[in-house]
C-alpha cells in the first residue's frame, strides 16, 4: 500500500432500507465509531442511506470531499437492491470484475450446507478494480478496501456477526499503521448515591483545570438509570504516558466522590458485588417482590456467578410472602406489603430457608397503578442482611416507570450489599 497522510476523519454511510424503517436500528456504526475512536479517528458525520442508487452516490460523492476514511455497512447481499458495490464502483470510475475465488468460495459455502449456490450470488463476487478482498469467514459477502487517491473505501457487509470481526482484523491489519500515531486513552467511573448535579459540583473544580491542560481531558457526565457515569478520555502518542495520564485522572476524581463510585474500571454493580460475596466465601438469597426476580437475573448475568448466588423467590402475592418466606401474615395487615417491617421479614424468611450469609428482600410499587398518599407508586422498601451486622432496611420513592423503578431498586440493594461488606 503506498504511504499517506495518517487518517484522522471518517464517515460512514450505514447503507439499507430497513434502516429507515420503524423496525431495524443501525447499530453497526455504533460499534465502528468505538473501534475508530480507539484508533484516534474521529467521525464527524454519519449517513443512513435507504437502498437509493442516486442517493447513495450523492452522499458518496460528498462524503470524498471530507473524509479520509469512509466506511460502509450494508448493501452487499445478493439482490437487486443491494447496490453498494455497483455505486462505489460507479463513482470511482472503476470496472467490476467478476472474483472466481470469491465465487468458488460462496459455493462451498452452500455446498457445506448441501445446497447449490444460487445464480445471483455471484454478484457478491464482484469486485471493483483495484480493490482489496476482506474475508469473510461468517457470510457469503466478502468486504472490500480501497484506496482511493489519499483515503480510504471500506465495504462491510450489513449483518453486525459478519462486520464485527471483520472490521477488528482490518483495524488491526490495516488501519492501525494507518492511523497517526495518537490513540484514544479512555477511563470511566460509576457513581451511585447521588445526583447528576452534586457530582457535577464536586468534580466540576477538578475537571475544569483539565480543559485547558495540552493535551487535554475531555470529562462527559451521564446519568443512566439513576446513577451517573463519568467518562474521561484524552489522546496520546505514547501509551504509557498517556494511560498514567488518563488513570491519575480517574483517581483523582474517585478520591473526592469517595464510596460512592463503585466501579473505576467498567465493571458493573452486579461485578463488583459478586467479587465482594466472592472474596469472603458468602452466599446470597433473594426475597423478590416488584422486582420479579431481576435483582438475581442481573447478578446471574455475571460468568461464575454460581460461586455465590445461591437462589431465591419471587414472592409477588402477599399469600406467597406468607407460604415461602413465613412472613406473619399480622404483620402485612398492620404495615402493608410494601413496609420496612415486611422486607425485614422477607429478608430473614429467606436466609432462614437458604441458610445463605447474605439476604435481601424487595417490595414495593413499581406502578403505573397501585399508589397511594402515603405510598406513592415507586415507594419501594428493601433489607439487606449480613453477617455480623443489624439488620439494613430503608424506604426510597423511585422515580420514573415500571423498569426504572424495578432497576433502580435492584441497584440500590446490590450497592447497599457493597457498602456492607466493604
Ligand atoms: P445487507 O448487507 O444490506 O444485506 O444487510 C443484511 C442485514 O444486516 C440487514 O437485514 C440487517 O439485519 C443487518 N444490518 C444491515 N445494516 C445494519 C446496521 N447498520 N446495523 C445493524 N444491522 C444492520
Ligand atoms: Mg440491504
Amino acid at each position: 500500500m503506498p504511504s499517506a497522510l495518517p487518517l484522522r476523519s471518517a464517515e460512514i454511510i450505514a447503507v439499507g432500507s430497513e434502516l429507515l424503517g420503524t423496525v431495524r436500528l443501525d447499530t453497526n456504526s455504533l460499534y465502528l465509531t468505538e473501534q475508530l475512536a480507539c484508533l484516534g479517528i474521529e467521525i464527524r458525520t454519519k449517513h443512513i442511506v435507504g437502498d437509493h442508487r442516486e442517493t447513495l452516490a450523492r452522499v458518496f460523492e460528498n462524503a470524498r470531499d471530507r473524509a479520509d476514511l469512509i466506511v460502509f455497512t450494508g448493501g452487499l447481499g445478493p439482490t437487486d437492491d443491494d447496490l453498494t458495490r455497483e455505486v462505489v464502483a460507479g463513482v470511482l470510475g472503476r470496472t467490476l470484475d467478476i472474483d472466481e475465488a470469491i465465487v468458488e468460495r460462496i459455493r462451498a459455502r452452500f455446498a457445506r450446507r448441501g445446497m447449490a449456490m444460487p445464480d445471483v450470488n455471484r454478484r457478491q463476487a464482484q469486485v471493483p478494480r483495484g480493490a482489496t478482498v476482506l474475508e469473510n469467514p461468517n457470510g457469503t459477502a466478502p468486504g472490500l478496501l480501497l484506496e482511493d487517491e489519499q483515503r480510504l473505501v471500506v465495504l462491510l457487509p450489513g449483518p453486525p456477526r459478519e462486520l464485527i470481526p471483520m472490521f477488528a482484523a482490518l483495524c488491526e491489519r490495516v488501519l492501525a499503521a494507518r492511523a497517526g500515531a495518537e490513540r484514544l486513552y479512555t477511563a470511566s467511573l460509576f457513581v451511585t448515591g447521588r445526583s447528576e448535579s452534586d457530582v457535577e459540583q464536586r468534580v466540576q473544580p477538578i475537571y475544569s483545570t483539565w480543559r485547558d491542560a495540552e493535551p487535554r481531558i475531555e470529562t462527559t457526565i451521564l446519568a443512566v438509570m439513576g446513577q451517573i457515569e463519568l467518562h474521561l478520555s484524552t489522546r496520546g502518542a505514547d501509551p504509557a504516558s498517556a494511560r498514567a495520564r488518563i488513570d491519575a485522572a480517574r483517581d483523582e476524581l474517585a478520591r473526592v466522590l469517595g464510596d460512592d463510585v463503585y466501579s473505576t474500571d467498567g465493571r458493573s454493580m452486579p461485578e463488583i458485588v459478586g467479587e465482594r460475596l466472592r472474596v469472603r466465601g458468602y452466599a446470597i438469597a433473594a426475597a423478590e417482590s416488584c422486582t420479579g426476580g431481576l435483582l438475581l437475573s442481573r447478578m446471574t448475568d455475571v460468568p461464575g456467578s454460581s460461586d455465590y448466588v445461591y437462589g431465591g423467590v419471587v414472592a409477588y402475592e402477599n399469600e406467597a410472602k406468607v407460604a415461602w418466606l413465613d412472613v406473619p401474615e399480622a404483620l402485612i395487615a398492620q404495615h402493608g406489603a410494601v413496609s420496612e417491617p415486611v422486607a425485614v421479614a422477607m429478608a430473614e424468611g429467606i436466609r432462614a430457608k437458604t441458610g445463605a450469609q447474605v439476604a435481601v428482600a424487595i417490595t414495593g410499587i413499581a406502578g403505573p397503578g397501585g399508589g397511594t398518599v402515603e405510598k406513592p407508586v415507586g415507594t419501594v422498601a428493601y433489607a439487606v442482611l449480613v453477617p455480623d451486622q443489624p439488620a439494613y432496611v430503608r424506604t426510597h420513592v423511585f422515580l420514573g416507570g415500571r423498569d426504572m423503578v424495578k432497576f433502580q431498586s435492584t441497584q440500590a440493594v446490590l450497592d447497599r450489599v457493597r457498602r456492607l461488606l466493604r
